[in-house]
């Protein structure tokens, strides 16, 4: 990647000063890092100018940019922040600082489950970092997209190690914030290296397959697109092959048995407005024969990270079986790039918001989480106490939507349970909760909570958190809530973080029991 390839690809998004800006990143980067190699023998400003490109492919603000052309700067270069800022002004130099930070974070972190104070202070810094910045996890997203790119020219232990490290901590995190198509692209990646031999024979399976049934679909793709037009339904329509990574992980689902896959490849038709997608499901479903037990609804009911889309396998009557996806340009954009796209540069005004107000109140119900982890990226930053190593449970976990009575939807890590709901929905109807309801049926206060649960809190005025409460929160966001009111009324002492750590240890043993 050349200085003049990454200006090339800006041109055509961002105003005139903005680029000449972005030619000034990059001449301090080229500068700043001049003499530095990286493996392959490349210069190293190729790495962030890739990063760069990356960020633009991605539609993110120009700071956004620039602070992936500066994000090596810091640690590997005589560059200052002071400098950075300076140049670029306080959000360029707060990112790269945001950046470095997980950096040295990660680094730190080899062993997440020692209590040694470096760690903590470590994951603190990557909590802060994160927490009050999102962009800071995107650069860090392209930065390590560019690393399994160029990993076969790292050592094997390193490739090992990279790899893993991407599979059970980026690829989720990519996941986590909607981001489809790098989540996929990174597993991809890091299974190959992880796993070649097994790669290369699902990748042999998969070719063998596609061969026999690639003629079979243009048939039914012209077919039933044909109709669409007749129907005066304006659309795209293009086939999505699975990848390698997803088919290892449903084989392992099906005792290995590829003819159980349905969706090698599937059909993905992309209409103008939600109405139509419904319309054009019901068409689906009156042209061909629909399995039952494969249609489902993510529109009406969106997967946690906030993926939306309509999916049902029919059978032809040629007897192939044809998986759909039917969405609308937006959906489709949000499936692809996630939280990404709330930082478009067609939506300047969503991501100007989002830096006032730190975004939380714009973001989806299903982002809700980021809302949590900046909460306690805040009392970390203030030095307050938290059961830090929840956090990550929290952050990976599965998450689960639930309701409240009136149709609110909330969205809880999964294994919550109802005082989770309850202090989610407000410290005080927890602090107050007196017995539960979980769809109509009264429930113990250890009933695990489910995807759709409809949760009623019964309170009572004279009910109060007791002691015992601590065993029956799951999350940070309660656990913290809990202990302030437990403080407050005298019936806990103000715990030591050691002794605190040494009861959060307890409850998610005595949890994990309970799974
Ligand atoms: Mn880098």
């Amino acid at each position: 990647m050349k200085k003049r390839d990454v200006l090339k690809s800006a041109e055509p998004h961002y105003d005139k000063n903005e680029v000449l800006e972005l030619e000034l990143a990059i001449d301090t980067a080229i500068t700043a890092h001049e003499g530095q190699k990286r493996r392959s023998g490349e210069e190293y400003v190729a790495h962030p100018l890739n990063v760069a490109n990356t960020l633009i492919e991605w539609g993110m603000d120009i700071d956004t940019v620039i602070a992936g052309v500066l994000h090596d700067t810091v640690e590997d270069t005589e560059l200052t922040l002071e400098k950075i800022e300076s140049s670029f002004g306080h959000d360029v130099a707060f990112l790269v600082d945001g950046v470095t930070k997980v950096g040295q974070a990660r680094a730190g972190m080899r062993d997440i489950d020692s209590y040694l104070p470096s760690t903590r202070d470590n994951l603190s810094k990557l909590l802060i970092a994160v927490g009050q910045d999102l962009r800071v996890i995107i650069i860090k997203l392209a930065d390590r997209l560019h690393n399994l790119q160029t990993l076969e020219h790292m050592p094997r232990d390193k490739q090992l190690k990279i790899a893993r490290e991407s599979l059970e901590v980026f690829a989720p995190m990519a996941d986590r914030l909607g981001m489809g198509r790098v989540r996929m692209q990174m597993e991809e990646l890091a299974f190959s290296f992880l796993e070649p031999k097994e790669f290369r024979r699902l990748r042999k399976i998969m070719k063998d397959r596609l061969g026999k049934s690639h003629r079979k679909l243009a048939v039914v793709r012209k077919e039933f697109s044909e109709e669409l037009t007749r129907q005066g339904i304006t659309h795209e329509m293009d086939g999505r092959v699975k990848s390698i990574y997803s088919l290892k992980r449903k084989l392992e689902k099906t005792d290995d048995n590829i003819d159980d896959i349905y969706d090698l490849i599937a059909l993905r038709i992309i209409v103008e407005d939600q109405e139509t997608c419904y319309r054009v499901l019901g068409m689906l479903h009156s042209q061909y024969q629909p399995m039952l037990g494969r249609i489902k609804d993510y529109i009406a009911a969106p997967k946690p990270n906030g993926y939306q889309s309509l999916h049902t396998t029919v059978i032809t009557p040629t007897k192939q079986v044809v998986e759909f996806q039917v969405r609308t340009r937006k959906m489709h954009e949000y499936a692809e790039r996630g939280l990404a796209a709330s930082f478009h540069y067609h939506e300047q005004k969503q991501a100007k918001d989002y830096k006032k107000k730190r975004g939380t109140s714009t973001l989806p119900a299903q982002l809700q989480w980021i809302s949590q982890m900046q909460e306690v990226a805040d009392k970390l930053s203030e030095g307050d106490e938290v059961a830090f190593d929840e956090l990550k449970v929290d952050l990976f976990d599965q998450r689960i939507f639930v309701y409240s009575p009136k149709g609110d939807i909330y969205n809880l890590p999964q294994g919550a349970l109802p005082l989770d709901f309850a202090y989610l929905v407000h410290s005080d109807i927890g602090k107050h909760a007196y017995s539960f309801r979980i769809n109509g049926n009264i429930a113990p206060f250890d009933r695990k909570l489910h995807n759709g649960d409809v949760i009623e809190v019964v309170t009572r005025k004279l009910s109060l958190p007791r002691q015992a409460w601590m065993d029956l929160v799951t999350t940070v966001h309660a656990r913290n809530k809990l202990r302030a009111q437990l403080k407050q009324l005298g019936i806990i002492e103000t715990l030591t973080s050691a002794s605190a750590i040494i009861r959060d240890k307890a409850v998610r043993k005595a949890r994990k029991s309970i799974k």
